[in-house]
């Protein structure tokens, strides 16, 4: 790739929106190129500065209640024009809130699972152990991390385990096991997470992600799998003993 082929693309690679093929492809141009990687360099400075503005601006609850009070008093006729205009600018506040009040779109285990779990697509290394057998995958994991991995294999409702590998994510190993759903392969990341957490799904770089926590683990499935399929399986382990 050359510059003029890279530069539009920047600002997406920054922010993380790119294909997989796209984004390194792009990657590697920065590695080699100076002065992309200068321009890289500051949009990630402006993007982080954005971001960390952002999240310090919380809107005031007086705000909200005012926002609530304009939307629903009915506009008095003989001031319409002028009412009208308040309940657009009531909406326009009302829409700012909602992106202001929104989570953070990405956390930074959901980008490390992701290259993880493109990773071992890419470099077709998906299984250290290669086994459908719990009594195999679940035992090979100990004495590699300090914590028991639960390895059950759901064949009959078309979730087969396929085995485990090792993987690091953020610095820690953690442990992968690998299920097949037809002729897609579902990651799910599972590591130590002392609070329970409700079950939350997203989408990311084309990627369906499904994340919770339960009885002392953590656990991120990752997949190109549909959202339903990451449920179903959700279920199974959330169910499995
Ligand atoms: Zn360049």
């Amino acid at each position: 790739m050359t510059c003029s082929e890279v530069r539009p693309f920047l600002g997406a690679f920054v922010d993380n929106e790119l294909e997989l093929r796209q984004a390194l492809e792009i990657e590697a141009h920065v590695r080699t190129c100076a002065s992309c990687r200068a321009e890289e360099a500051e949009l990630r400075a402006l993007s982080e500065a954005a971001r960390a503005h952002l999240s310090r601006f919380l809107p005031a609850p007086a705000l909200e209640a005012r926002v609530r009070a304009a939307l629903g008093s009915p506009p008095a006729r003989r001031r319409a024009a002028w009412a009208w205009g308040a309940a657009a600018a009531a909406a326009a506040a009302a829409l700012l809130l909602f992106f202001l009040a929104r989570p953070a779109a990405r956390s930074g285990d959901e980008l490390a699972v992701i290259d993880a779990h493109s990773r071992a697509l890419l470099a077709q290394h998906l299984t250290d152990v290669e086994s459908s057998d719990q009594h195999t995958v679940k035992p090979w994991f100990q004495g590699k991390l300090p914590y028991g991995v639960p390895a059950a294999s759901f064949p009959d409702a078309g979730f087969p385990l396929i085995g485990g590998r090792l993987d690091v994510l953020a610095g820690r190993p953690v442990a992968v096991l690998v299920y097949r759903r037809r002729n897609h392969t579902i990651d799910a990341f599972v590591w130590p997470e002392a609070e329970p957490r409700a079950v939350e799904a997203s989408r990311e770089r084309g990627y369906a992600l499904l994340s919770w926590g339960q009885d002392g683990l953590g656990w991120w499935l990752c997949s190109d799998a549909a959202p339903d399929d990451l449920r179903a399986l959700q279920a199974l382990l959330a169910a499995a003993p």
